[in-house]
């Protein structure tokens, strides 16, 4: 099979990531398709199984595991697992596609390391620890409880940002997208 690039976007939640994905998406030139992951955790309103993930249940999740069915996965918060599944993948280079994912960034570095030279992996940063838990009370997805343990990873994450291939600051979310467009575009394009 024609294989084609690999683009991660990793970073704390509320670094503004999944929105830059969603920007890349709509850009034709770039011959991008979004890598489906699996997760054992609840959907959220508005999310479609399927579109924003394959919601399963964690018997079955853990039964793929056993079945040697996904590239990568990880606990991402405790009870939730999360993975990319290798007919993912196989079903986006089927299509001729460059696959990006928004992915955790154990998950997002595990990948880099399967496939060194066709992956760009970003790290989404901001330019403090505070912006992102106001993002995260903002957008008003999570208990209390689950926010906590967000907040409290995000300075593990933070701590891994320098095994990236680039670090993109995001202080101004249009120039943020306007950025890492042109990364994808200059890696997509040599
Ligand atoms: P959320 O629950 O907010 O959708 O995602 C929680 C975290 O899991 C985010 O950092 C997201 O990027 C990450 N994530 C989503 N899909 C995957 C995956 O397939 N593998 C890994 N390792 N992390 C993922």
């Amino acid at each position: 099979m024609k294989t084609g690039k690999i683009i991660i976007f990793s970073g704390p939640s509320g670094s503004g990531k999944t929105t830059i994905v969603k920007h890349l998406l709509k850009k034709e030139n770039l011959s991008l398709a979004f890598s489906i992951s699996a997760t054992s955790r609840l959907p959220r309103k508005g999310e479609t199984n399927g579109k924003d993930y394959f919601f399963l249940k964690e018997k079955d999740f853990i039964e793929k595991v056993k079945n040697d069915e996904f590239i990568e996965h990880e606990e991402v918060y405790p009870g939730s697992f999360y993975g990319t599944l290798k007919s993912e993948i196989n079903r986006i280079w089927g299509l001729g596609k460059n696959i990006i994912f928004d992915i955790d960034v154990i998950g997002g570095l595990n990948i880099k390391k399967k496939y060194p030279d066709k992956t760009l992996s970003i790290f989404i940063k901001t330019p403090d620890i505070n912006d992102i838990k106001k993002r995260l009370i903002k957008r008003n997805l999570d208990s209390k409880k689950m926010l906590k343990i967000r907040v409290n990873k995000i300075h593990e994450e933070i701590k891994l940002a320098e095994k990236f291939d680039i670090s993109l600051l995001n202080n101004d979310l249009d120039k943020a997208k306007n950025k890492a467009e042109k990364l994808v575009e200059n890696f997509i394009n040599n």
